[in-house]
């Protein structure tokens, strides 16, 4: 009933607060009853002035001591609270009128509710709420928490506020209908659907205010696990619909062997393991979706290669999708080196080809001579014409995201192949399988969630005889040091790598920055042979210095982050990374891993920016103390939200109303179980759950 009652009906909306109404994504009562506060001010209680910390959001009350301008190039108004005991607070306010800063006359008393933050001359609060009250008669305080909804410009708590009364109203007469298995509320002892949405907009005063404040309430883990279950239902309808779906079978390969055979090293047990789930897969009438992890050197390319080899012996061609043209270049060496022995035509599409050489090699692709091709987008775009697609590889799929991985699914599903063994002149639709590897090791939960529709494989062991990188933290100030000592280390036989990231999202800027620091060691050291490579540069320029680096006619390589993914350059072991504390750690894990790719003992150096924050001081002090990406990943996630691990453009596919998985991770293998219980048992509920939660979002995954 309320699913469908619109929300045009309720008082106070007209055709223009209807229209911001909507770009909240709310048509309806229910889904008006579905925005949940995003979290709760607590003017329940006054705060004492002497128990303040940083990052609380707290009700003060004190006497105005003094107020002030300050001069500069953004002026603001300064007002002084101080407490009975003499402590003080600053209230800092950057717009003000002139007769606004005229009523904080000294001795009046204020109440103000906002964030404590450590400011140049102690605690300070930006632009509070505020209210002057009478000292000797104040008014009393809330008597429960003070919900705040996620708003949009034009419509604010108020108005939303107003609204939400009308629709708990509605709710009173029409309740919603319980989807959670009866069995499961009283397992995890929650309360039904109906109390807990009211719980949460209108919390009472004898509800555990701590409990919801910290979104620990029962009637917040219900919904959390509701949402929870529909997303993992959804990523299951996903993986059967892929199930359903038909792709070449492919028969064992018999070249792979020989490959292995003549290759330098043994394969790892690990990366055996992997290589006999993905030769399973590819054996299969239905499309191969498998996740391959590996940590950054674990040897994913060469498992990658071996995937390849039992596509093309089997007359299909395989596309292999790099982020960066210094990865497809590397990949097409080491491609190149193992498959055309063995007779496979490999071809290499860049973006910067010319002209006449692309269309040459556009047509070796659309004559299938071409067996193997590899690219970066450039491959993927509308002119390439595959025969047979049988197997899609995407390298580094961290890089790319959601987006780009279904749209590469939906290339994938254009692709109609003549199957000679069903005898009719039609032709079946059939689905390349796909290999997707990524390096960015995704801690358990997240990965459940964020690549559910996928199987997952792990290359848990690194070849042997790598040593561990060592890795030092070292403040900017001693930059000149670091510089002489890397000087020294290369005149001894050393490669190096000097990585100069910057924040600004800016090309040209991180360049210059480059060019700066190579320009620095030029002229310090004249004798040392530098190369520097970053975006700017054509790719035909980054691949000769790449070329130069690996064959050790270059002793330092000042770069920017564009070595960031799959370089390998195995005589490297030192890499000093500028600025480190203002990148993730996945990247750091990511950059440090172009080092400790040999034999040869390897160390990195983080130098920062003094001073640094508690945060930013235990971020590093972890990349010093693990090289374990794994590890890396589960602190980051600790520390930082999900959407930052897997990149804010994965985040895609993860748009919770409710649930957070930083924080409610522990739940979903509860919502796994209870996901597949009700697939199994009770299609109808499953149905109504997806509309509730999902709804449009559906297609979206399926497009
Ligand atoms: P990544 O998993 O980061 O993509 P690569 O595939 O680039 O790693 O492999 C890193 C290096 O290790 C390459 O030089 C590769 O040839 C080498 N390698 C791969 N597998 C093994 C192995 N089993 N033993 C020794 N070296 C290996
Ligand atoms: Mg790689």
């Amino acid at each position: 009933m309320l699913a469908s009652y619109p929300i045009q009906n309720l008082k106070g909306v007209g055709p223009k607060q209807l229209e911001k109404l909507q770009r909240l994504g709310l048509s309806t009562v229910q889904d008006l009853l579905f925005h949940l506060p995003l979290r709760y001010q607590d003017k329940t209680r006054l705060t004492p002035m002497e128990n303040l910390l940083p990052g609380q959001e707290v009700l003060v009350e004190g006497a105005i001591f003094s107020q002030h301008l300050t001069k500069g190039r953004r002026s603001s108004l300064l007002v002084k609270i101080q407490s009975p005991g003499g402590v003080f607070l600053t209230l800092r306010f950057f717009h003000f009128h002139y007769r606004q800063a005229q009523q904080f006359t000294r001795g009046k008393t204020l109440r103000v509710f906002g964030e404590v933050r450590t400011g140049p001359n102690g605690f300070e609060m930006v632009h509070p709420a505020y209210q002057f009250i009478d000292a000797q008669n104040p008014p009393s305080l809330e008597d429960t928490l003070t919900p705040t909804y996620p708003t949009t410009e034009g419509f604010g708590q108020a108005s939303l506020l107003k609204l939400m009364k009308q629709a708990l109203a509605l709710l009173k007469q029409y309740p919603l209908e319980e989807l959670l298995p009866a069995e499961l509320l009283k397992a995890e002892n929650l309360p039904d659907l109906n109390k807990a949405i009211v719980t949460l907009h209108q919390p009472q005063p004898d509800d555990d205010l701590g409990l919801i404040k910290r979104f620990q309430h029962p009637a917040q883990q219900r919904l959390i696990i509701e949402e929870l279950i529909s997303h993992q239902i959804g990523l299951q309808q996903l993986r059967q619909l892929e199930k359903q779906r038909l792709a070449p079978a492919l028969p064992p390969s018999r070249m792979a062997s020989r490959l292995i055979a003549s290759l330098p090293f043994t394969l790892t047990a690990a990366q055996q393991r992997v290589l006999q789930e993905i030769h399973q897969d590819l054996s299969q009438a239905h499309p191969m979706q498998r996740l391959v992890q590996g940590d950054v050197g674990s040897g994913k390319t060469i498992v990658a290669a071996l995937a390849a080899i039992q596509a093309a012996e089997a007359g299909y061609q395989v596309a292999i999708m790099a982020p960066t043209e210094i990865l497809a270049e590397q990949h097409r060496n080491a491609f190149t080196e193992w498959l055309e022995p063995l007779g496979i035509e490999t071809a290499w599409l860049s973006g910067k080809m010319k002209a006449a050489e692309k269309r040459h090699t556009l047509s070796r692709v659309e004559s299938t001579q071409a067996k193997v091709v590899i690219g970066t987008h450039a491959l993927f775009q509308e002119s390439v014409n595959f025969d047979s697609l049988g197997l899609v590889i995407i390298d580094e799929q961290h890089r790319f995201g959601v987006h780009q991985r279904l749209s590469l699914q939906q290339k994938g599903q254009k692709i109609v192949l003549e199957d000679d063994n069903i005898q009719t002149n039609e032709s079946t639709e059939y689905h390349p399988h796909q290999l997707i590897m990524t390096a960015t090791p995704i801690p358990r939960t997240l990965a459940m969630t964020a690549y559910g529709d996928l199987d997952l494989s792990v290359i848990d062991e690194r070849p042997p005889g790598r040593q561990s990188i060592d890795t030092a933290v070292i403040s900017n100030e001693k930059r000149g040091d670091v510089m002489s000592h890397l000087a020294e280390k290369c005149q001894q036989g050393v490669q190096a790598y000097w990585v100069c990231p910057l924040i600004e999202e800016s090309e040209l800027l991180h360049a210059q920055a480059a060019e700066v620091t190579a320009t620095q060691f030029a002229d310090r050291w004249p004798q040392l042979r530098i190369g520097l490579i970053h975006g700017r540069l054509k790719g035909d320029q980054k691949a000769q210095v790449m070329r130069a680096f690996k064959a050790h006619e270059l002793d330092l390589l000042v770069a920017t982050t564009v070595i960031e993914v799959g370089v390998n350059v195995p005589n490297a072991s030192l890499m000093i990374i500028e600025n480190a504390e203002r990148l993730g750690l996945a990247q750091l894990h990511q950059l440090r891993g172009r080092v400790g790719r040999g034999s040869l003992k390897s160390h990195c150096v983080l130098l920062y920016q003094p001073p640094l924050s508690e945060t930013g001081k235990a971020r590093l002090q972890i990349m010093r103390e693990t090289d374990d990406g794994f590890r890396i990943a589960e602190e980051d996630l600790k520390i930082r939200g999900p959407g930052e691990i897997l990149g804010t453009r994965q985040t895609g596919g993860l748009q919770f109303r409710i649930a957070d998985l930083k924080r409610d991770g522990v739940w979903i293998p509860l919502a796994q179980y209870w996901s597949a219980q009700l697939v199994e048992n009770d299609q109808a509920e499953v149905n109504k759950l997806q509309e509730r939660w999902i709804g449009e979002k559906i297609e979206y995954q399926h497009a």
